[in-house]
């Protein structure tokens, strides 16, 4: 792909008003040029062209001619070109054992209809309840900050984008209520350059490898209020999330745990300083090991609950070739 001048151009090319301008050309020219109604014809092509009557007619058609082919040439090198790579499933797969808060029903499938019909087919259909938050999930941030985006209302470019990894492993296997601090980000950004503005911040704490054993993941397998009381897993520091919010223009954050916030948090308030800023957060995200700490996109498309305050999450990441 050329500059971003190139792409102006390209997008200047096909707007709609120059494809009026097109149309509204061709129209005149076979009204002044009733002769050329067969113009499409290779033979009347060059009788249309060898003619004096028609040249000035002839020169618009030629300018306007290349002016496609250019625009067409602009399409070419698309600015959303789909890039090519290794992809890694970044989600979980639904199931009974899929873990969620604990104070939150889990995921429940049903049969509907599952065999040969009637007619000899075979056909198959499930109905399914899941609370919005479980198994790799979005959480908009409506779900801590009144009036801001629902799971809806997120822009697409909040959640697809380069991403950036960055890994804890070691100090969350000392420490399962591991904060990561803003020194942990100026550290990796020490090593591996400044965060670059548009990044959807990943973190690794290695916890991914417990699931989905929930009590090896969460600290706890109980249930309920009691069940909240035991969480023990790592998450982000409130100076952290405060650091991205407002020095790093990131345009989302996840993490390989059930929670931005770590387990023993009683006030979210990573939450709170991130959805205030309307970043929106990926959770129990999977296969973190996979990604390189730079270089990878990501996609992250939740379910499109309208007022949600989050969902399941297809998660996807894309490791250019
Ligand atoms: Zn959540």
């Amino acid at each position: 792909m050329g500059s971003d001048e190139s792409v102006r151009e390209a997008k200047y090319l096909l707007t709609g008003r120059n494809l009026r301008i097109l149309v509204l050309f061709v129209r005149t020219f076979y009204t002044l040029n009733p002769q050329f109604t067969n113009a499409l014809y290779p033979v009347d092509m060059k009788r249309f062209f060898n003619s004096k009557k028609s040249r000035p007619s002839a020169v618009l058609l030629f300018s306007l001619g290349c002016a496609v082919v250019g625009c067409n040439q602009g399409a070419t090198e698309a600015p959303f070109a789909f890039p090519s790579g290794t992809l890694v499933d970044m989600s979980y797969a639904y199931n009974e054992n899929t873990i969620y808060w604990p104070t939150a029903p889990g995921f429940v499938k049903s049969t509907d209809f599952e065999g040969v019909t009637e007619g000899g087919y075979y056909y198959s259909a499930y109905s399914f309840s899941t609370a919005e938050h479980g198994g790799t999930h979005l959480d908009a941030p409506i779900h801590f900050s009144e009036g801001k985006h629902a799971a809806d209302q997120i822009p697409l470019d909040r959640l697809m984008g380069p991403a950036v990894v960055i890994d804890v492993e070691s100090q969350a296997a000392e420490n399962r209520d591991y904060l990561i601090t803003a020194e942990d980000i100026l550290h990796w950004e020490s090593q591996n350059g400044a965060i670059p503005a548009g990044s959807i911040v990943l973190f690794r704490t290695g916890f991914g490898k417990f699931w989905p054993d929930r009590e090896a993941y969460m600290g706890t397998a109980l249930l309920g209020t009691e069940g909240v009381a035991q969480l023990h897993f790592p998450g982000i520091d409130p100076n952290a999330a405060a650091l991205l919010a407002t020095e790093r223009e990131v345009r989302a954050v996840g993490i390989d745990t059930p929670s931005i916030d770590y387990g023993q948090s009683t006030l979210f308030e990573t939450h709170q300083t991130l959805f205030g800023a309307n970043i929106p957060a990926f959770e129990n995200v999977a296969n973190l090991d996979q990604l390189p700490l730079t270089g990878a996109l990501v996609i992250a498309l939740p379910m499109k609950i309208e007022g949600g305050s989050g969902g399941p999450l297809r998660m996807v990441g894309i490791i250019p070739n």
